[in-house]
């Protein structure tokens, strides 16, 4: 049975609040939405959500869109978390500090990622707001359009390479830029 927060699930006698549920006044509650599961062997009360929120947290692997190149940093928005199909809950906004791009030296974030690029990238922080880094061999650039033609762009040493402009580009690429299937 599908219960909502608030809604009463058992009378406090007879079962125990426990994951999902809390007492109060002798009734039990649902604290969220879920199933609900009234266990007669441990006279506990449960209500187990199928769908946890999606939140990210530090660690996680995830997939963003660049969205902006400032000074000191790179802002991304979030668009997935590796091995995760559904949709993610809470912050999506995140920065890249210019000193979290890559393992060498960088001073200009323009010379590691571009607008529109798509990164893999690993959350290092969630708090204030949602930090994450690209400095390991298979975190960077996993897809980028050239700024120009918007032809895909294709691994050239360590950088990319439009062969439509036949010009080369500086980035920040993952280890298997160009290999990653759909993103
Ligand atoms: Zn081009």
């Amino acid at each position: 049975m599908e219960v909502f927060p608030g809604d009463e699930v058992a009378e406090e006698e007879e079962y125990l609040a426990s994951d999902g549920t809390f007492a109060c006044d002798g009734k039990v509650y649902a604290s969220q939405i879920g199933v609900l599961d009234l266990d007669d062997d441990e006279c506990v009360a449960r209500v187990s959500s199928p769908n946890p929120p999606n939140v990210l947290k530090p660690g996680d692997l995830v997939y963003a869109v660049v969205a902006d190149i400032r000074n000191t940093m790179a802002t991304a928005d979030v668009v997935a978390k590796e091995g995760v199909p559904r949709g993610l809950g809470g912050e999506t906004y995140a920065t890249i500090h210019v000193s979290k791009i890559s393992q060498g030296y960088t001073d200009d974030v323009s010379k590691e990622l571009r607008r529109g690029d798509i990164i893999r990238a690993r959350v290092t922080g969630v708090s204030p707001s949602l930090q994450l880094t690209t400095k390991d061999d298979h975190l960077g650039v996993v897809r980028s359009l050239c700024g120009a033609c918007k032809t895909k762009l294709v691994r050239k040493g360590k950088g990319l390479y439009c062969t439509e402009c036949e010009r080369a580009y500086q980035r920040k690429l993952a280890d298997d830029y160009g290999d990653v299937g759909r993103v």
